[in-house]
């Protein structure tokens, strides 16, 4: 990774004091950055859950009765025939042009001679339009491939096969998939192709670089069909890896650890590396998906750095300049050849030698308050695992912490206070803003005491770090029985 080096410059001393007494510029300033950080345009990535997509005003044009009007008997749709998409399959399977409608079921016959214009209908299909169809897809199709490919992958949303030996479920399938890869115009056009489908696919962050055959696993983790009692050894057909990353729910996540969820985004995060290992597939390369929920071969951090998505944060996260470290990321690896990303340093190293905030409010003490270390050959923070987990267990909530990922000042939606501060961050060599900020934080996002994070019979009062969201009231909408109250 290239290496920052800050030669102390008068012009950049300018820039940093001056964007530092901006920013210390008042409390006022700060407070309104909170306001507006809770406006509903702030969200970052998951403005479509907060209900801004459906935004016209329906109470308006509210009416008494539905707009359908009924005018005679009515009766309830038989399925098995009235619906085309369960007629069609049964009619395909079943009729012969010899015997007719003799051919079918009762069911079906019964349909047909009560709607012989459906029969005429179902028969032209099958007769003109399917062979002439498949005739010219073989001359004019190839205009579609993409688009063909597109479709299918937005449905690959469920994993199959993703406990199957490399050999076997990373390439198209062997009956109905491209037997010979797709000659690519470039790889830089390939990569642009794929950072706009995985957008489209539904994630927020891409990123894609070489696979480092160190961030494979020695051994795998369950499975997924290795022997999980041999070494690994990596596929040679895992050349790439594409990273992809979706945010967790803001106001939830920021309620943590009671009422968060991470698996909110691992789902989103799955769905959109099936898609793409899908997509990949279609076009006649081979491709995995690593995914939370279906395990991953590989380790990810030092990959979302390798990809450019962010820089790893003393709490062991991925710090990414659009999310902080809000996001559930998961990997696909692939032979298809794309130009890579480079990585980025916008200034969290420096940052986090001074910030700790999440070491100070880490309710299990999991995260270090000192230097950087050598684990395993490189240097970083040190993460005691055990503490974290056994911390997941330790409120009433929803599984799991991401406390630290909370209290992050890089974790902050998307309003002008936050992009200003992330400006000033990643522009300042001197690092004199970085102790404003951090005390900016602490004042403007109090943290209950660390203790109070655990449940009461460890001693603590099941607190949160801010007020859940509305929809995660629980007595607001359901009566609790009074034991439970
Ligand atoms: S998830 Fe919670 S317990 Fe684990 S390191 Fe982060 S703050 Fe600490
Ligand atoms: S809370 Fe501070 S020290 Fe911890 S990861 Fe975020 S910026 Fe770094």
């Amino acid at each position: 990774m290239k290496k920052k080096t800050f030669n102390f410059h008068r012009r950049q001393f300018l820039k940093a004091t001056g964007a530092a007494s901006a920013v210390l510029g008042g409390t006022g300033i700060g407070l309104f950055g909170i306001r507006s950080g809770k406006d509903p345009m702030t969200y970052s990535g998951t403005e479509s859950l907060q209900g801004m997509t459906q935004n016209f005003n329906r109470s308006k044009y509210e009416v008494d009765t539905p707009t359908y009007k009924k005018v005679g008997e009515t009766s309830r749709i038989d399925a098995r025939t009235e619906v085309i998409f369960a007629r069609m399959p049964r009619f395909g399977q079943q009729w012969d042009d010899e015997k007719g409608l003799d051919s079918l079921d009762p069911i079906l016959k019964k349909y047909y001679q009560d709607h012989p214009e459906d029969l005429e209908l179902d028969l032209h299909l099958r007769k003109e339009i399917f062979p002439k169809m498949r005739q010219d897809k073989k001359k004019y199709g190839d205009e579609f491939i993409l688009a063909e490919a597109w479709s299918n992958a937005m449905g690959a949303v469920w994993p199959r096969g993703y406990n199957k030996p490399p050999e076997e479920t990373d390439f198209p399938h062997p009956k109905y998939g491209r037997k010979q890869p797709l000659e690519l115009e470039s790889p830089e056009m390939t990569a642009k192709l794929i950072k706009k489908m995985g957008h489209e696919f539904g994630s927020t962050l891409v990123g894609i670089c070489k696979l480092n055959p160190e961030w494979v696993y020695k051994h795998p983790m369950r499975g997924r069909g290795f022997d999980t009692e041999a070494p690994l050894d990596v596929p040679s057909h895992w050349e790439y890896a594409i990273v992809v990353g979706t945010p967790m729910e803001w106001d939830a996540f920021y309620a943590n650890p009671n009422y968060g969820t991470s698996h909110d985004s691992y789902a989103k995060s799955r769905i959109v590396a099936y898609r793409m290992a899908a997509f990949i597939k279609e076009l006649g390369y081979a491709a995995r998906a690593h995914t939370p929920g279906t395990d991953y071969d590989l380790v990810v951090p030092p990959i979302l750095i390798d990809a450019g998505i962010g820089e790893q944060g003393r709490h062991s996260v991925v710090i990414t300049p659009e999310l902080g470290s809000n996001f559930r990321p998961a990997i696909i690896t692939t032979n298809i050849p794309m130009a890579v990303d480079k990585p980025i340093d916008f200034g969290v190293q420096d940052f986090c030698k001074t910030c700790k905030i999440c070491a100070e409010q880490c309710p299990s003490g999991a995260i270090t308050m000192g230097d950087k270390e050598n684990i395993k050959g490189y240097k970083r923070y040190a993460l005691n695992v055990s503490k974290c987990h056994n911390f997941w267990y330790s409120n009433l909530g929803n599984i799991g912490c991401r406390l630290c990922v909370a209290v992050c000042p890089y974790s902050r939606k998307s309003n002008w206070l936050h992009k200003t501060a992330l400006q000033v961050t990643a522009n300042d060599p001197t690092g004199i803003t970085h102790s404003t900020l951090t005390e900016m934080q602490k004042r403007f996002y109090p943290a209950p005491d660390v203790k109070d994070y655990y449940i009461p019979s460890l001693g603590g009062k099941n607190a949160s770090y801010r007020k859940p969201p509305w929809w995660l009231r629980t007595r607001d909408f359901i009566k609790l029985k009074k034991e439970q109250s």
